[in-house]
């Protein structure tokens, strides 16, 4: 249950790994020595073969900072580890820094010359460039941008850090079993998982409580990062101030819309599912308290055999090569599953381009949601194992909104077997809670902080100033849009967008329509594949395979689908919905 990282590197000698470390540093160096101040005149050819060179370079160093970083997630508290850690953070960034002039000057390049886009030497980097040239119109100056990342040290960044710093330093009382507690809000917020309703109740009461004591704070922290964002938008001449993030996210304005009007016409599903979780929690209507509670598991364990014959199974059901491909995961300990001090918490699947192949740490307790946390990071190394096949490393930059394409399809292959094999109707009902929990969640109250962000923007844009009555209004008026009744919202309620961190992190705007995507997408996915059977398989290893060659809109249409029609997301709230109708049958 540990993995073997020791193929990764030459000697795990620290001095050694230092030097390979210092090697990458100079390597970067003698890069930007040899292309800097010379992109404008070089031919195609000439920028394809810089382009293989980069990812040389970058594909050469890999493997030793790899071991530097999964060393250190699988112990945090050992020093070597830590001192490799900070040295890998040293050296990647000091890389980085010589290699900042690329996507400037090739950006300048392809504003210049458009057609190069279209060259087809430079076909194997086509959307590597396409999403270069996107951005590129919407840089500043290079002293306007080192202008603005000094005034942003005293503007956003701070108010961010204040923000963070004050909902830190307040304090939470809690009765916990009969006990009065003062707590942070870190060690409230565990509370909200809590097995037992009344301290869930109490503790959302108390940080809804706490946090309307500081209105200021938060009304005064979120105009001001939404304000500035407004402020760039327009300096950076971007149409409207969800541009930025499309680019960054690879998507298409029109398919967000298109996705947030299929799951606005499907509002009433959000009630339906809480209702039955109501019912699986034994009460009668779920508060916003109960949003976030633990489901009642099926008493089943596993065994770590168990779970990998049950995993792997999943996956070779649906293609053999996948089912491989996860027992070579196995085969050559790639996985630490082992439950140790010390070790990062939650988990995560690394891939890795030199050895076409992935790590994955997580912890393993025999549970069911474990069997879904291998499930889901095995999905990703399958993904890794698709694209790494046939791509070059410039097209394995996967985004935000496709990241999630194996994990969570592979999460739904689970569920299938876990319902076939059940020997009870609770695992059967505990497998379908688990995938529909988290769709409902993500779907429903997600969709809501992306429309109270986007009302944040058109009111401030409207002259409007605003006060902690207005911005809880807009907060209740996303929320009634998206969730609309479907549990009870005590007043504490209103506060909730206080304290949603990412509204306060420079640089994270539209933060949450990416779940969305991931969620729905995969949905729609796994229900073509419910209609089309095993002549889907290729398609999904097709769209798998393509990496980040190709835009999502543009797999979307090897499919058969437009990602700016209602159609294809709709297919997936469909696919929730059989499910949600399994669910209620397994509990009558
Ligand atoms: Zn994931």
């Amino acid at each position: 249950m540990k993995w073997d990282l020791s193929v990764l590197v030459r000697s795990t000698e620290q001095k050694e790994i230092q030097t390979q470390l210092d090697e990458m540093v100079r390597d970067a160096e003698a890069f930007a020595l040899k292309y800097r101040g010379r992109i404008a005149g070089m031919s195609p050819a000439l920028l394809g073969e810089m382009l293989d060179e980069k990812d040389a370079v970058s594909t050469r160093h890999e493997s030793a900072a790899k071991y530097c970083s999964l060393k250190f997630s699988a112990d945090t508290t050992d020093p070597v580890a830590s001192a490799l850690n900070n040295a890998l953070i040293k050296a990647a960034t000091e890389a980085g820094q010589h290699m900042t002039f690329l996507d400037i000057e090739l950006g300048e390049r392809l504003m210049s010359q458009p057609e190069l886009l279209k060259d087809p030497t430079l076909g194997r980097y086509r959307h590597y460039l396409e999403r270069m040239a996107r951005a590129a119109p919407h840089n500043l100056s290079e002293v306007e941008e080192r202008l603005v990342l000094a005034k942003d040290q005293y503007g956003i960044v701070k108010w961010s850090k204040l923000q963070q710093k004050w909902l830190s330093t307040r304090s939470f009382h809690l009765n916990v079993k009969g006990e009065e507690k003062e707590l942070s809000l870190g060690e409230m917020m565990a509370f909200l998982n809590d097995p037992d309703r009344e301290t869930r109740r109490l503790a959302h009461q108390e940080v809804g409580k706490v946090v309307s004591q500081s209105d200021t704070v938060w009304v005064d922290a979120l105009t001001s990062i939404c304000g500035d964002h407004l402020e760039m938008t327009k300096w950076r001449k971007f149409s409207s101030p969800l541009s930025s993030s499309l680019i960054f996210n690879d998507v298409e304005e029109k398919a967000i819309h298109a996705m947030m009007r299929a799951v606005e016409k499907h509002v009433p599903l959000c009630k339906e599912y809480y209702d039955l979780k109501a019912k699986l929690l034994g009460i009668d209507r779920c508060g916003d308290w109960d949003m976030l509670a633990p489901l009642p598991s099926s008493a089943r364990k596993y065994s770590w055999e168990e779970a990998r014959q049950i995993v792997s199974r999943s996956y070779y059901r649906f293609d053999p090569a996948w089912g491989k491909w996860v027992d070579s995961m196995f085969d050559h300990h790639r996985i630490d599953a082992e439950v140790r001090r010390g070790k990062r918490t939650g988990a995560f699947c690394d891939d890795w381009f030199a050895g076409k192949g992935a790590f994955i740490l997580m912890s393993f307790n025999g549970n069911m949601n474990d069997l879904y946390t291998e499930a889901h990071e095995l999905g990703h190394s399958i993904h890794a194992y698709e694209y790494f096949q046939k791509q070059n490393l410039s097209n394995c930059q996967i985004s935000f909104c496709m990241a999630e394409c194996a994990s969570i399809f592979g999460e739904l292959l689970l569920t299938d077997m876990l319902i076939e094999e059940a020997k009870s109707d609770k695992e059967k009902a505990a497998a379908l809670a688990s995938v529909l929990d988290t769709f409902t969640y993500i779907l429903f109250h997600a969709g809501a902080r992306y429309r109270f962000e986007e009302s944040v923007y058109e009111s401030i844009s409207a002259g409007e100033s605003l006060d902690a009555k207005k911005v809880c209004n807009l907060w209740t008026t996303a929320r009634t849009r998206m969730m609309g009744d479907a549990m009870i919202w005590p007043p504490e309620s209103d506060w909730t967008w206080a304290r949603v961190p990412h509204y306060f992190m420079a640089g994270l705007r539209y933060y949450n329509y990416p779940y969305i995507f991931a969620q729905l997408f995969v949905f729609s996915l796994y229900r073509l594949y419910k209609e089309q059977g095993k002549d889907f398989v290729p398609k999904m290893n097709a769209l798998l395979s393509a990496g980040s060659s190709l835009s999502a809109s543009d797999l979307a249409k090897q499919l058969g689908f437009e990602l700016d029609q209602e159609e294809f997301w709709v297919k997936g709230i469909e696919q929730a919905e059989e499910m949600v109708r399994s669910l209620r049958q397994t509990m009558q």
